[in-house]
C-alpha cells in the first residue's frame, strides 16, 4: 500500500480495490494516468482470496457472451471482444502462476488465490498506481468545472475521472456496500432491481422435513429454473439454460454448482426442475427437451430400467444406488415408490426421477450469494 496526499495531482480515482477496480487501475496506470485506488478494506482483492474455494476460478476457456445473464446482451459482447480469457491467461503466464483446468474449461490456481492478488498488486505497483486502503468513501460529486470531488475518511480528493468499482451487495461481511448504486442514482443512472445470484436455495417446510437430515450428500443432476415442460408448439421459446453439474443437500436446502447456476435464473414462487438421473436414459429426459444443457458431457445409457433383475423394491433400490448416494436413493424410494411394475408404472417411476420439481421458499440471500444480479443498467 502506498500513501496518497490529497494535494498531489490525480487523473483517475478508482473506488474499490476488488477484481474490477484493481484491473481498471492497472490499465489506467499503463496509459500514463495518475491513478489513486481507494478501498475501506485493509487488504485489496479480499473477495478474490475466497473465490473458487480459495483457488480462484480465474477464467473459463469457453467464455462467450451467451454465458452472461444480462438485460443488455450487447454489453458482454463488446466487453469480451476487447478483453478475452486469452488476455488474462497471458498475464498469468507472464507471472508464472501454475494453474489447471478443472472441468468444463474452468481454470483454477494450483496453489492459492493469493497468487492472483499478488499478481494484481505487483501490476499496480508497476503502473504507479497509488493505493489507499482502510479509507471509507462517503460521497462523490461533480463541480462546475466538471471535476469530481471524492469525500473520504482520509480527506477530499479531486480528479477528472472516477471509476466506480465498489461491487455488488454479495457478502457484506467482506465489505460489500450499496455505495455504487447510490452514486449511480446520484448521477441519474437507472438501476435494474438487484437480487442474490449464484446462491444456495432454501427448501419449503415440507422438503426440509423430507431431505435436510441428509445434508452433505451430493449427486450429479441437471437443474433448471425453466417453467414446467408444456405442450407448447415451441417449448424452447422461453427456456432458460439447464446445468449439468453436482447438487448438494444442505441443512437448509440445496446448493452445489448445478443449483447455484440455476439460482441466477430463479424468481420467488417459481419452481426448480431437477433431473436426478441424467445418466439414466430409458426415456428421453424431459428437461433436456425444454432447455439446452450447458455441458459438454452428454447423457449415456447407464442402467436401463428394463434390465431390472427383479421386479421389486430391492431391484429399484439397486438401480437407484448406481446413480444416487445410498441414503438419497433410500429416501427417494420411500417418498416416491414405483406405483407398480407394469410398463407404464416403470415409466412413471423413471420420469419422476427426471422431473423432480421443488418450489424453494427463498435463497440464502446476499450473505451467501457469490454475485448480485441486476444493478447499474448497462444500456
Ligand atoms: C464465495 C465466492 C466464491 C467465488 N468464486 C468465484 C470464482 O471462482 N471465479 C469468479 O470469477 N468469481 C467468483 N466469485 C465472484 C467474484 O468473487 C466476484 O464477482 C468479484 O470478486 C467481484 O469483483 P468486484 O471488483 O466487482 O467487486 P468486489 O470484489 O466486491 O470489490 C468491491 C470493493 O469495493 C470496496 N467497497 C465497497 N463499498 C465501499 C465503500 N463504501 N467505501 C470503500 N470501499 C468500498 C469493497 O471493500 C471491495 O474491496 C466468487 C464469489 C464468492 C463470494
Amino acid at each position: 500500500m502506498t500513501s496518497a496526499n490529497p494535494n498531489s495531482p490525480i487523473d483517475v480515482i478508482v473506488l474499490g480495490a476488488g477484481a474490477a477496480g484493481l484491473l481498471c487501475a492497472i490499465e489506467a496506470g499503463r496509459r500514463n494516468r495518475r491513478v489513486l485506488l481507494l478501498d475501506h478494506a485493509e487488504k485489496a482483492g479480499k473477495k478474490i482470496l475466497i473465490s473458487g474455494g480459495g483457488r480462484c476460478n480465474f477464467t473459463n476457456l469457453h467464455t462467450r457472451p451467451e454465458n452472461f445473464l444480462s438485460a443488455n446482451p450487447h454489453f458482454a459482447k463488446s466487453a469480451l471482444a476487447r478483453y478475452t480469457p486469452a488476455d488474462f491467461l497471458a498475464l498469468i503466464h507472464q507471472h508464472n502462476i501454475p494453474f489447471h483446468e478443472k472441468t468444463l474449461g474452468q481454470l483454477f490456481c494450483d496453489r492459492s488465490a493469493h497468487d492472483i492478488v499478488t499478481m494484481l498488486e505487483h501490476e499496480c505497483a508497476q503502473a504507479n498506481v497509488r493505493t489507499l486502503l482502510g479509507t471509507t468513501i462517503t460521497s462523490v460529486t461533480k463541480d462546475e468545472a466538471a471535476h469530481f470531488r471524492v469525500e473520504t475518511s482520509a480527506g477530499t480528493f479531486h480528479s477528472t475521472s472516477v471509476v466506480v468499482a465498489t461491487g455488488g451487495l454479495s457478502i457484506p461481511k467482506m465489505g460489500a456496500t450499496g455505495l455504487g448504486y447510490e452514486i449511480a442514482r446520484h448521477f441519474g443512472l437507472n438501476i435494474i432491481p438487484t437480487r442474490p445470484a449464484l446462491v444456495p436455495l432454501v427448501f419449503n417446510p415440507e422438503d426440509t422435513n423430507d431431505w435436510c437430515d441428509l445434508s452433505g450428500l451430493s449427486a450429479e443432476v441437471i437443474a433448471t429454473a425453466a417453467p414446467a415442460p408444456t405442450k407448447a408448439r415451441n417449448p424452447r421459446a422461453n427456456s432458460t439454460p439447464a446445468f449439468r453439474e453436482k447438487l448438494l443437500i444442505t441443512h437448509r436446502g440445496l446448493s452445489g454448482p448445478a443449483i447455484l447456476q440455476a439460482s441466477s435464473y430463479w424468481h420467488p414462487g417459481q419452481p426448480i426442475h431437477i433431473d436426478l438421473a441424467p445418466t439414466l436414459n430409458v426415456m428421453k429426459p424431459m428437461l433436456a427437451s425444454v432447455a439446452p444443457v450447458q455441458s459438454s458431457a452428454r447423457a449415456q445409457v447407464f442402467a436401463p430400467v428394463r434390465a431390472l433383475p427383479r421386479r421389486d423394491l430391492n431391484a429399484a433400490y439397486d438401480l437407484l444406488r448406481i446413480i444416487l448416494p445410498a441414503r438419497m436413493a433410500e429416501r427417494w424410494l420411500t417418498l416416491h415408490p414405483p406405483p407398480d411394475w407394469t410398463n407404464p408404472g416403470i415409466a412413471a417411476f423413471e420420469q419422476r426421477l427426471h422431473t423432480w420439481t421443488i418450489t424453494p421458499a427463498g435463497t440464502e440471500g446476499y450473505a451467501k450469494a457469490e454475485v448480485t444480479a441486476g444493478g447499474v443498467d448497462t444500456a
